[in-house]
């Protein structure tokens, strides 16, 4: 027996291939004898960067788990009650240990694949049926980004959805009393788009002039309550649309918006169980009125029927959706908060309407405490209606009650010198209410009197009536609902999950450790700078390895999303052009295989969108790039180009493709969403790009959450840093950066950063670049298997791929009939989630084996893949038809193959077990293919009664 020579480091347990022999079985299939032999190969020459990164040495678990405590130990917790949008929140534990910081959960893909998801399609439309029962609106969407990019799709929702004639080309009102960070996000995306919008008191009515839409907030961030019905009444006879940004908890009291004849409700669902995380993640939530739903962005999750007329849940009107509508998509949105919307669903489903309304009803009693508290004391106030957040009158004085209340361990908003706001909350206890008098000099806190609120915008009509909120009010029933959801999917906990472009790699347990803890879970996103020493320590420290992994000058984590990071990255090239007198450049070229988020970003950021050809073999058709650079020559803004490509290929003429557009004064967008590919070899903003976003949820470790949370940082050249995503709160700074905010918060979706941080300070420069090789190893050794059954459909020019490939069934399917869907769907059967399906070329599957995946995983993929090639020669030689093939009927539920009508051409054997392995792990789906048509044609979008489950 040997003793091992070293302790595993932590990269060894990130890579799954690591022991040589393994590598040496891989290489030999690849037909190379080392892997930098491989990467030499594969990576083009023009683009390898010179040097290794410069990044801290790696540290262990251990050490990474005490640098965290460190950082954290430099963030001071405090009772959070400064309100504007984000409230302290008690997350229920079993929500928390069981959901949120559950694998089974957090490691799930977006529910694209319904069969292997309904655990969490049921969990997102409890959230849908949530949403709409608050807001009193028949649709409702999971999720949004954060409530201030909630509302600017909902003003542009009203600019697509409006066709009166006069009103349509209006301006856009916003109440003076909406949230500031949402005014700022607004004003952005208007400038870029070129309309007008006015920001009014609109309860004193409404401007004068055409008008598109309004938007109201309720309560206001003043925390004002008012009937808004007539100011809403006035503006629909105007022939305007209307939003209400509302918060949820509130709406268990108050009139909700549907009800007061809005035709859109948006907002977050963070103080129903989600931390204040610094400012994100959050869910934000949007409902429409009937009519709208086809113009909604979003997600939504509908019902539909399997194939056994079974009701199955699966994401509805997808047509709307980016990756398929592209520049006329509803949004730019693909990523969400799917993981948050989840949490706060469960939230709900444990404390049930009269839970929800307990906890509002003591909110509002608490505030209405200190009001009659500080009325007593002779202090004004800014409304005598308000549901939890108070504005108080403090001539000159905000600065010393601020200070007062900071010193007694309590945050308050400063609304300006003279006035300060209170937001109670969840939290709030009878201590914090005295504290809180205290610090106004306000002596004993007196027993609430007055202050209710008037009977025109209480609510009097019932929500959350369906059985699932009625239903699991034990932690033991909480916990097995949670826990039977879950086990109706297949997450990665579970099985390799290859989906091409999506990279979905380990997510270490020791990089989601620090994300709960107080010292940065319950910090206020406007908290005081004294008290986030050490998240702005370890976000700059992020800001910084992510520079230099990428060879850019200066990054932004504010984008929430891929798509946020694109906007972002657009709106800097705009910003520049502008700086330099040329405005009108407003081309974005876009290469036809990209991402549909391209095209629908290039659209928001006021630019039009050209598409680029692409060639035989998968690179960018150079005379076609040429004649598209000439024909606009004086407009051309940028062109938008996916690294490695979106055929998962280095292509190696990347330089004179940005040469060429710099030469006619564009500038490059790399796509950095395959950075999977590159980190450590080489580096965007080195081989020609001038700005970048990265997917933090892919590359760098944040779990997927079952389609959110993400985090899309901008990255950029010098010239453009001035560009970058200013702070939509003024009272903070971002480091100089004057750009659009992109996001509701200064830092995004700062509360899963540490995850981003954890993972490099574990690799270190080393690790990373390892990884990287890996995943080209683990790749090409995938395509190198496959390509005598399902060829390769491209390829380099060393005939060998980058991180992914693409397996092309149209030939197969030609010949047989049989899908790449069915390939997909018979996956399942094998207990694998599909790889990317007919992206970025209908009709193939894009695998991404990822460098964390080992390779017995890896060899089990294969083998079903042969498998099922063998099918279809089956189907190919007769034995049955493809209607009758285990792969069109796939996937197979236990209830099927016990069936004793069973009458299928085939054996019940090779529908469940087709490979031997299975008889001991095998996976069966809640329900079989579904309907995915016809659940379009019938829209059904909320908790169906349960009868409709009786079969
Ligand atoms: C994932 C991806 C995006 C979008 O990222 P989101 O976070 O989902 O918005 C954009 N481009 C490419 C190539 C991607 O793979």
């Amino acid at each position: 027996m040997t003793i091992q020579s070293s302790v595993p480091t932590f990269a060894d347990r990130h890579i799954g291939a690591r022991r040589q022999s393994d590598i040496d079985a891989m290489l030999k299939a690849v037909g190379y004898d080392s892997l930098d032999g491989l990467v030499d190969s594969a990576v083009p020459d023009s683009i390898r960067q010179e040097r290794p990164l410069k990044l801290d040495s790696a540290l262990s678990e251990v050490e990474v788990l005490n640098a965290l405590r460190t950082l954290a130990g430099k963030n001071k917790t405090a009772v959070q009650m400064i309100g504007q949008g984000y409230y302290d929140t008690v997350t229920p534990p079993v929500i928390r240990r069981n959901v949120l910081e559950a694998p089974a959960w957090y490691t799930a893909y977006t529910p694209y694949q319904p069969e292997i998801s309904q655990g969490r399609l049921e969990a997102l439309l409890n959230f849908q049926t949530m949403v709409q029962d608050l807001t009193a609106l028949p649709v409702a969407n999971a999720s949004l980004l954060d409530e201030a990019t909630a509302v600017a799709e909902a003003v542009l929702l009203m600019r697509r959805a409006n066709k009166n004639k006069s009103a349509r080309d209006g301006k856009t009102v916003l109440d003076a009393d909406c949230l500031p960070q949402t005014i700022a996000v607004v004003l952005g995306r208007a400038e870029a788009l070129g309309f007008e919008v006015e920001v009014a008191h609109l309860s004193q009515g409404l401007p004068s002039g055409d008008i598109n839409g309004v938007v109201l907030q309720q309560p206001g961030v003043s925390g004002r309550v008012w009937d808004q019905s007539t100011v809403i009444t006035e503006a629909k006879e105007r022939g305007a649309l209307v939003t209400v940004a509302a918060d949820l908890l509130a709406l268990t009291l108050i009139t909700p918006p549907g009800e007061q004849g809005a035709d859109i409700a948006v907002g977050s669902a963070q103080r129903l169980g989600v931390p204040l995380f610094f400012g994100g993640p959050h869910a934000a939530y949007m409902a429409v009125r009937e009519g709208m739903e086809r113009t909604l962005p979003g997600r939504i999750v509908g019902v539909s029927r399997d194939n056994a007329g079974v009701p199955a849940y699966r994401l509805a009107l997808q047509t709307r959706e980016q990756h398929i509508r592209r520049e006329k998509a509803t949004s730019n949105i693909c990523t969400a908060q799917a993981l948050l919307a989840i949490v706060s669903s469960f939230y709900a489903v444990y404390h049930g309407p009269d839970g929800l309304k307990a906890i509002a009803g003591t909110v509002h009693t608490n505030a209405r405490t200190l009001a009659t508290t500080l009325r007593a004391a002779g202090w004004e106030l800014g409304s005598d209606s308000f549901f939890d957040t108070l504005t108080v009158r403090v001539p000159r004085e905000a600065s010393k009650v601020i200070s007062a209340a900071e010193a007694r361990g309590i945050n308050l908003r400063r609304i300006d010198a003279d006035t300060v706001g209170i937001s109670v909350d969840e939290t709030t206890t009878p201590e914090t209410l005295s504290a809180v008098s205290a610090a106004f000099g306000a002596g004993p806190v007196r027993e609430a009197a007055g202050f209710e609120l008037p009977g025109e915008v209480l609510r009097t009509s019932d929500y959350l009536q369906h059985p699932v909120f009625n239903t699991h009010r034990s932690e033991t029933q909480l916990l097995r609902y949670i826990r039977r959801l879950s086990d109706r999917d297949l997450a990665l906990d579970r099985t390799m999950i290859p989906l091409g472009s999506c990279t979905m790699k380990l997510n270490a347990t020791a990089e989601m450790e620090a994300i709960s803890w107080p010292e940065f879970a319950s910090i206020h996103p406007f908290a005081p700078d004294s008290q986030t020493e050490g998240w702005r320590e370890l976000i700059s420290g992020l800001e910084a390895d992510l520079a230099e992994i990428t060879g850019y000058d200066q990054v932004s984590i504010q984008p929430n999303a891929g798509s946020q990071g694109e906007l972002a990255g657009l709106l800097a090239i705009r910003g520049y052009h502008s700086s330099r007198g040329e405005g009108q450049r407003n081309v974005c070229l876009i290469p036809a295989s990209a991402h549909g988020t391209n095209a629908a970003s290039a659209v928001l950021a006021g630019m039009k969108v050209v598409v680029v050809a692409t060639a035989a073999d998968g690179t960018i058709d150079h005379a076609d790039l040429n004649a598209k650079i000439e024909a606009n020559r004086d407009v051309l803004s940028a062109i938008m180009i996916t690294y490695p490509s979106t055929h998962g290929v280095y292509d190696a003429d990347v330089r004179e493709v940005c040469d060429a557009v710099h030469a006619a004064g564009g500038q490059v967008y790399v796509d950095g969403a395959n950075l999977n590919a590159l980190v450590g070899l080489a580096q965007p903003g080195k081989f020609g790009g001038d700005v970048s976003h990265l997917n933090l949820h892919k590359t760098f470790c944040i779990p997927h959450g079952g389609g959110g949370p993400g985090v899309g940082p901008v990255a950029a050249k010098a010239h453009l840093a001035p560009f970058m995503p200013g702070d939509a709160n003024s009272q903070g700074s971002t480091g100089g950066a004057t750009g659009v905010p992109i996001s509701a918060s200064r830092f995004g979706s700062a509360g899963v950063l540490p995850i981003s941080w954890a993972y490099v300070k574990l690799m270190g420069a080393t690790g990373l670049t390892e990884a990287t090789k890996s995943a080209l190893l683990a790749a090409n050794y995938v395509a190198s298997r496959l390509n005598e059954h399902f060829p390769v459909l491209y390829t380099g020019e060393s005939g060998l791929v980058a991180h992914e490939c693409i397996l092309d069934l149209r030939e197969l399917t030609a010949r047989t009939g049989v899908t790449a869907e069915d390939v997909a769907k018979r996956l399942i059967d094998f207990g694998f989630h599909a790889p990317t399906l007919s992206f970025p070329v209908a009709g193939t599957l894009m695998v991404e084996p990822t460098e964390s995946e080992d390779l017995a995983e890896i060899n089990r993929f294969i083998e079903a893949m042969i498998t099922i090639r063998r099918e279809m020669e089956q189907v190919a030689s007769g034995d049955f038809s493809v209607e009758d093939s285990p792969l069109r009927n796939a996937p197979h539920t236990a209830a099927a193959v016990v069936s004793s009508g069973w009458a299928r051409k085939y054996p019940r054997e090779q529908a469940a077990f087709p490979v031997s392995s299975l008889t001991q792990d095998k996976y069966f789906p809640p329900v079989g293919r579904i309907d995915g048509a016809a659940g379009d044609r019938n829209l059904v979008c909320s908790c169906p009664p349960l009868e409709s489950f009786e079969n």
